[in-house]
């Protein structure tokens, strides 16, 4: 598969997995415990936190349209089954280790930028940007933008002490620059 045919067989697929796990997951989420509402007030607006869901899978299942790479000897684009966490529209799925404790909440804070991300964007435009970026910076899934604002926010979550900044306010604006292609 050339570059253009990848993106857009990758765009095609993306988004409607996104919308079945959504609805497959959502029967068995829940609220946010909490323990997580209070580790992340203040940070994210009090309706967000509202509507979030949450529920755990002891893995992360890659989508079945993967074994076309399979099938074509070639790589899968990312490995879903060694991620944490995951986020479809307003459903964050978390890998369920089996190890018993607090729910982390820098994984669900990360995944709550998703989250956001989404109820701006809808299911299909979030797809569509991150399945682009993801495949004009040669899969190197560092590099998406939707990922760079989650991991940075993330990171500052994380020194912040408990004093919370406005992460929404900034995934907002972080979100109003659109990406381009990689410049050749
Ligand atoms: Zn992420």
């Amino acid at each position: 598969m050339d570059l253009e045919t990848l993106v857009a067989f990758l765009v095609d697929n993306a988004g409607p997995w996104i919308s079945e796990q959504r609805e497959r997951h959502l029967e068995t989420s829940g609220s946010l415990p909490d323990t997580t509402r209070a580790a992340l007030r203040g940070y994210f607006e009090p309706e967000t936190l509202d509507r979030a869901r949450i529920g755990s899978a002891s893995l992360i299942e890659n989508p079945p349209f993967y074994s076309q790479f399979e099938a074509a000897g070639q790589a899968i684009p990312l490995d879903f089954s060694v991620w944490a966490g995951i986020t479809f529209g307003d459903v964050i799925l978390l890998s369920d280790t089996g190890e018993s404790g607090p729910m982390p909440h820098s994984v669900v804070f990360h995944e709550m930028v998703h989250l956001v991300q989404y109820g701006i964007l809808g299911i299909a435009e979030f797809a569509h940007r991150y399945v682009t970026s993801l495949a004009w910076n040669r899969f190197q899934y560092m590099t998406i933008p939707l990922e760079m604002t989650a991991f940075d926010l993330q990171d500052r979550f994380e020194r912040s002490d408990g004093r919370p900044f406005p992460a929404e306010a900034e995934i907002r604006r972080r979100l109003d620059v659109a990406p381009t292609p990689p410049q050749s």
